[in-house]
């Protein structure tokens, strides 16, 4: 028997329900429901399984990592002369905190822009793109992202999400010709899933596609909430339920992902959503009432919505970490600056060891997070289909937080001045470094387009999956007896093979060409890969199926994971910046001093694996949460929010 989840011939296409890996007889309606849905819509069938979800099986394989190319030279002339166009037009252009203030983007700011191919920067040149990669995207994105949030989170919906990445993925090519032109050349798209019951859990999904009689089309009816884009957006992608399926003696719900003009009759913008940060994203809720849409207009098929959903964050939700790396790097600026300029008690505020080591974490993350969205990106770039689900969702993961971190140190070190408006600063004479808007539009990146919760248990899911494809039969209680004792028995023969290495105390081997430095680090990542996946393989023995309701533990797993990745993308891009003699040898401590920083982090997760007050934590939540802890808020002032009376917003 392989090892599940090695090298795999892509099975056929087929519409059958997954397999029996987890059972659902004590979870509520509403939790399965949720879970057969997200279970139905995984990717699944790659040909072979990535560089992290081997981390967690303790298997070293450095090949899928490393070397790390850049771009053919092609790509790289034609990417980096599009990119010196767009730094230009920004800097020329655009004003970030007028956008902020005004909450408006101009219409020759979007035409400039359009001009420029920046709506269609990964589009196909013959459908009127610059058919450019998933790396020159990414660095679009740290460089819009460095400048203006606003700008940066419109275009990327606009091609991570909106109507482009679908298409590209699973559009016909008469929809491509249809729609690809359009929004390449600055007709602007969206992306609609969210509803006011609909945040992480898409099963609750109300907004409902009745086919109509002659089945030619649909007739749309619900509404969407924050819809990004929505207010200007000419074409979206919008999700709806269908009817429903039967799938093994039981109805399944379906969803369908649309292609949907903005002009057809029976929608409407009913109302722009404010937000402390990205002002002038142009979110709002449409509604639609009665809305016919054609049958042509449905990417991949009928009920695979939340498929095209998914598969499209994967790499859509690349451009976001790239846009943190652009913000971190802007934060890097400021921080170097003013900790070299401002002087007190003596010395300039970077020789006092407590900011000193702000600077240091900033410094040493920003190489790592750009080192993974450098990595990921080209494993795009090099396979289309390459299965990136695990690299993705830890990048996203791992940059938004580390910004947040970022930014906050960054206002830390600038002291009051960076709670002051960059317009407060400008009118006292002072440098407007914009850390208070910076902070106002970072927020958000841990919440939209997979919070940082759910990226923890989709790791985990994946993570886990090998286990479930070998004994998850084994403890469904939903099974027939047989089935289960051939399960155990397959499962017995995997793990007898498989548990005792895990215990093998060596290195794995270095990649030829590597230095022996960034090679130690990598022979750690091999190591621990193997602590890491005993310790999960320890977890489910102990705790067994009611693993999954562990959230804080399997995040902690989650996150050891995330810090290796994290290692092993700095370890192979230092190493190709040694090669190319970049970085003035500076790159090998920016890494050791990473390293040594994240590694003391993987200790402690591990002790806390080991020991914590979780359960206790949990049960203490349960009564905060049941009011008996509600003497806590005496002595503030009442204030009933359940009934809010609806009043006049700003507009800003
Ligand atoms: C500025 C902005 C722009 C947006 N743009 C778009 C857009 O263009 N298109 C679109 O469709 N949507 C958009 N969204 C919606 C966004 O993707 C959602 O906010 C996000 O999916 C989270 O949903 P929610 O806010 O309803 O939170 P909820 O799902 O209600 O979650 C609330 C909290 O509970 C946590 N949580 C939820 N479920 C679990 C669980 N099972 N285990 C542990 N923790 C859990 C979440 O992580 C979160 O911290 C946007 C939102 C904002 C604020």
């Amino acid at each position: 028997m392989t090892e599940p989840g090695t090298t795999q011939t892509l099975p056929e296409k087929t519409d059958e329900p997954p397999p029996d890996v987890i059972d659902t007889s004590k979870m509520s309606t509403g939790q399965r429901k949720a879970l057969e849905i997200t279970e139905a819509a995984r990717e699944s069938g790659h040909r072979e399984v990535s560089f992290v979800a081997d981390l967690f099986m303790g298997r070293w394989t450095p090949r899928k990592l490393y070397p790390y190319r850049e771009p053919d030279q092609s790509e790289r002339e034609t990417g980096d002369a599009f990119l010196g166009k767009l730094s230009k037009f920004l800097k020329e252009n655009v004003d970030p905190d007028e956008i902020d203030q005004t909450g408006e983007i101009s219409q020759e700011i979007l035409d400039g822009l359009a001009g420029l191919g920046a709506f269609g920067i990964k589009v196909g040149r013959q459908y009127g793109g610059l058919g450019l990669s998933q790396w020159t995207y990414c660095k679009a994105s740290t460089l819009i992202g460095s400048y203006c949030s606003n700008l940066f989170a419109m275009l990327s919906v606009h091609q991570s999400v909106g109507v482009s990445q679908p298409l590209i993925l699973f559009g016909t090519e008469e929809q491509k010709q249809k729609f690809l032109p359009r929004v390449a050349k600055g007709e602007i798209s969206a992306f609609a899933l969210t509803e006011d019951k609909v945040g992480s859990d898409p099963g609750r999904m109300e907004t409902r596609a009745e086919p109509t009689e002659d089945g030619q089309h649909f007739i749309l009816n619900g509404e969407k909430l924050w819809c990004s884009n929505g207010l200007k957006a000419g074409v979206i992608v919008v999700t709806a339920k269908t009817p429903p399926k039967m799938v093994k003696g039981r109805q399944r719900d379906q969803i369908t992902a649309f292609l949907l003009d903005m002009d057809t009759p029976g929608i409407e913008n009913i109302h722009r959503c404010h937000f402390m940060g990205l002002r002038a994203l142009y979110n709002g809720v449409i509604r639609f009432t009665d809305v016919k849409v054609p049958r042509e207009n449905i990417i991949e098929a009928e009920g695979k919505g939340l498929k095209v959903a998914l598969t499209t964050l994967n790499s859509g939700r690349l451009s976001i970490p790239a846009a943190c790396a652009g913000v971190s790097k802007r934060c890097l600026q400021i921080a170097r600056e003013w900790s070299n300029d401002r002087v007190q008690w003596g010395a300039s505020i970077g020789k006092h060891a407590a900011i000193a080591d702000k600077i240091r974490h900033i410094a040493a993350n920003i190489f790592a997070m750009e080192s993974m969205v450098g990595v990921t990106a080209r494993m795009v770039d090099r396979d289309k289909k390459a299965d990136i689900r695990l690299e993705a969702a830890i990048t996203k993961l791992w940059g938004t937080e580390k910004t947040w971190e970022i930014a906050d140190s960054t206002m830390q070190i600038r002291g009051g001045r960076g709670y002051e408006t960059v317009q407060s600063l400008k009118n006292r004479g002072e440098t407007p470094y914009p850390v208070e808007r910076i902070m106002r539009d970072s927020r958000i990146n841990t919440v939209f387009e997979g919070s940082s919760e759910i990226m923890r248990l989709f790791i985990m899911r994946e993570a886990l999956d090998p286990h479930l494809k070998v004994a998850g039969a084994v403890l469904n209680t939903q099974l027939p007896w047989s089935t289960r004792i051939k399960a155990a028995f397959k499962s017995s023969l995997f793990y007898v093979r498989w548990y005792p290495k895990q215990w093998s105390p060596f290195g794995g081997e270095i990649p030829e060409g590597m230095s022996p430095q960034l090679g130690r680090q990598f022979q750690y990542v091999a190591r621990t890969s193997r602590r890491l996946s005993r310790t999960l393989f320890h977890q489910m023995v102990r705790v067994g199926p009611a693993l999954e309701k562990k959230q804080v533990l399997l995040a902690r797993i989650a996150d050891i994971g995330t810090d290796l990745f994290a290692i092993s993308a700095s370890c192979v891009r230092a190493q190709q910046m040694l090669d190319d003699k970049v970085g003035d040898g500076t790159v090998c401590q920016l890494v050791d001093d990473f390293c040594a920083e994240t590694r003391l982090r993987i200790e402690e997760a591990f002790r806390g694996i080991k020991q914590n007050t979780d359960d206790r934590g949990y049960r203490l939540t349960q009564e905060v949460l049941g009011g008996n802890y509600q003497w806590l808020e005496n002595g503030i002032v009442e204030i009933q929010y359940n009934n809010p009376e609806s009043v006049e917003e700003p507009t800003n």
